[in-house]
């Protein structure tokens, strides 16, 4: 039953469109006037690019594997492979792979010293495996000693020589941590001319995107395996600074917590209420007000209501999968309505992609949340009238900006740019 007070879009005689988010509470204002305002473009300012050395720029490159930690996961050419060997990994840079963030958001020693967690026998036998190897001995002794430097602030010379045991217990971070990056393999696209024509997920192939996304979604249930105390696992994506990236490069986060985010608790107090809270506000409220922008058989995708940037939404018609529970044809479904949402959004828009999953331990008859992804454009700057009020301004309202993504959307998929089988609006 709808919550007779809950009007989750209301267009007021100005123009003024007032927006309440079912599911978070959230409240937005869009003002008229301001959705035609051009887009910012947020793209590093354009250098011309050459085939040497600024091609390779960041740490995430595939010219700087050393600068990163192992691989726990790969996928080349769709062929999957595990916990490989740094001069394996090198030989044949991956398509996507996965790896431990060098600085974690929730380090393995509070896991540690919070809960005891040790890290998993997989883990121990990649590290123990690694260290046996020079070049890994080499790379791990590099990584540990970037690490005691960022820690201490000091030079390079002022690192002390570890023993074997202080770079195995420095190390276990690396191999069995619990915030995790899956990384795309470009850095700028293969038609690049200029520094700015970085690789973002629209430009990615669908079939490459595709495997971006699998390898995501095994990481993610990787860390629910390996981490007994993990209550929720984290998957987004950062694009560009000003949604929060410190690498121009393509790339996922996947970060376990010990708790469920209060927002999600308070996203099953609204659920408990209101069971059928998704069915009511997903496809067919978005359908009723005409903010549908596509579907395949496995997802479909609108513009979005009730949040504090422009944002398009996307949902898996499977209500009681997980992420890593979609055979392949099922996420591929879904994996091609964001790799869309993404195109139509091009590379200059700052985006967040924030995934919304069910934590493991509940279960699907408790609270029906289907999988689904919120692309937040990071377009404005929140200011004083949203910390005071509590109401978010956003500049562009859910039909202006299905407005400006429709369009994009037939463009791309007449310049072959999108996967088959999506019903564009
Ligand atoms: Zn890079």
């Amino acid at each position: 039953m709808i919550t007779p007070e809950i009007n989750p879009l209301q267009r007021l005689a100005d123009g003024t469109v007032k927006q309440l988010n079912p599911f978070t509470g959230t409240e937005v204002w869009t003002v008229p006037g301001r959705a035609n305002r051009p887009l910012p473009n947020y793209l590093p300012a354009s250098q011309p690019l050459k085939d040497g050395a600024n091609r390779y720029t960041c740490d995430f490159c595939t010219q700087n594997y050393r600068k990163t930690t192992p691989e726990k996961m790969r996928i080349t050419n769709g062929k999957l492979e595990k916990e490989l060997l740094l001069d394996e990994a090198q030989a044949n840079p991956a398509d996507v792979r996965l790896i431990g963030n060098l600085f974690e958001i929730v380090s393995l020693d509070y896991w540690k010293t919070n809960h005891n967690y040790q890290i998993s026998k997989r883990a121990r036998e990649h590290q123990e495996r690694y260290l046996m190897d020079p070049t890994g001995h080499a790379h791990i002794t590099d990584l540990v000693s970037t690490v005691w430097q960022a820690h201490h602030k000091c030079d390079p010379q002022d690192v002390p020589d570890f023993t074997s045991d202080q770079l195995l217990e420095a190390s276990e971070a690396f191999f069995g941590g619990c915030h995790d990056v899956v990384v795309a393999k470009k850095h700028y696209r293969d038609d690049a001319t200029t520094t700015a024509d970085l690789c973002a997920s629209g430009d990615l192939t669908p079939d490459e995107h595709f495997a971006y996304m699998k390898l995501s979604t095994m990481a993610q249930y990787q860390q629910y395996m390996e981490n007994p105390h993990a209550r929720y696992v984290s998957v987004f994506q950062n694009w560009l600074r000003p949604a929060g990236a410190s690498f121009d490069h393509l790339h996922k986060q996947i970060v376990a917590i010990d708790q469920l985010p209060s927002k999600a608790s308070r996203e099953f107090a609204r659920l408990h209420r209101t069971p059928d809270l998704y069915e009511l506000y997903g496809y067919k409220f978005a359908e009723e007000n005409n903010l549908i922008l596509m579907e395949n058989d496995h997802a479909f995708a609108y513009a979005s209501y009730g949040h504090r940037y422009p944002s398009l939404e996307l949902y898996s018609k499977y209500e009681r999968l997980h992420p890593w529970e979609l055979d392949d044809e099922q996420l591929r479904g879904l994996s091609d309505v964001l790799h869309a949402c993404h195109a139509a959004t091009g590379a200059a828009i700052p985006v967040n992609e924030e995934w919304y999953t069910r934590p493991i331990g509940i279960p699907a008859t408790d609270a029906r949340i289907p999988w689904h992804i919120v692309l937040k454009w990071r377009t404005t700057t929140l200011a004083g009238f949203e910390g005071a009020t509590g109401i978010y301004l956003n500049t562009i309202d859910p039909w202006s900006l299905r407005d400006k993504v429709g369009p994009r959307l037939h463009q791309l998929a007449d310049e072959g740019r999108l996967a088959e089988g999506l019903e564009l609006s």
